[in-house]
């Protein structure tokens, strides 16, 4: 099968794209500014008989996400992981920043979905995967432009699921709680000990626990317009 995994470069996306390419998928795995990652990740899959392409896309731009699509010439499973975060008092919130945010964590779902969902709706099956949050679902003080953009990625999911389900198409969301990436390394470790505490399974989240979920997904046939929290309890 066809994959594009948005936002592979790092942290979740990277797991993502890699399971996916070891199940023996075709994967297109896009980067914008870490350029140095997936070509080697390609190579090692390379050696091992599995295919990944790194591709440039910025999520933002229509015409970007075009490109992606007419380099990969096809798309069955689409997982909407680029994302960014912020930590601000609304106070001190721009409008810039929050179109920022906005732009990259739900438009460019908007966008590649449009994209995806013309091949998928020819095939009559398709996967849309968006990678939405636990503030998404709870809201975090501080994180208000972050925590709508993610609350938004819930609400397209839903009302596209019922749209695309009578083609085969299936959408949902993952909410990650805290996961070990480059997004959380502003967090000290006492920062990090406390949110340790208040996640039930006593630790915190890797990319990989993401990436399960996201292999469990594509392979559910019956599951459509849900949000999967995969944060080991953190923020029930
Ligand atoms: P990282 O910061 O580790 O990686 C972010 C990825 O997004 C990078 O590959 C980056 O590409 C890409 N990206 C950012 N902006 C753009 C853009 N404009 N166009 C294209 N790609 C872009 O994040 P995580 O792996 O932690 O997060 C992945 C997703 O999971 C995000 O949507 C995030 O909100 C969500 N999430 C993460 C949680 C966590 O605790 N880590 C918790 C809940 C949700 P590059 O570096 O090449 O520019």
């Amino acid at each position: 099968m066809t994959v594009i995994v948005t936002g592979a470069s790092r942290g979740i996306g990277l797991s993502i794209a890699e399971s996916f390419a070891r199940r023996g998928d075709r994967v297109f795995a896009t980067y914008k500014n870490t350029t140095h990652t997936l070509p080697a990740l390609s190579e090692s899959l390379q050696k091992d008989g599995f295919s990944l392409t790194p591709v440039f896309c910025d999520v933002t731009s229509e015409a970007s996400i075009k490109e992606l699509f007419e380099v990969a010439g096809g798309c069955d499973i689409l997982i909407n992981n680029a994302g960014i975060a912020d930590f601000n008092l609304l106070s001190d919130i721009t409008e810039k920043l929050w179109d920022k945010i906005f732009d990259t964590n739900l438009k460019s779902a908007f966008l590649a979905s449009r994209e995806a969902s013309r091949y998928m709706i020819a095939k009559k099956w398709g996967r849309i995967i968006n990678i939405s949050s636990v503030w998404g679902v709870v809201g975090a003080s501080c994180e208000a432009h972050y925590s709508a953009s993610k609350a938004g990625l819930i609400g397209f999911t839903r009302a596209l699921a019922k749209e695309l389900g009578p083609s085969g198409i299936t959408v949902n969301c993952i909410a990650p709680g805290v996961i070990e990436t480059d997004m959380n390394e502003h967090l000290s470790p006492a920062d990090m000990a406390a949110l340790c505490e208040e996640t039930p399974l006593g630790r915190i989240g890797k990319p990989s626990d993401i990436s399960h979920a996201a292999l469990f997904l594509a392979e559910a046939d019956f599951i459509t317009g849900e949000t999967l929290s995969v944060g080991g309890g953190f923020g029930m």
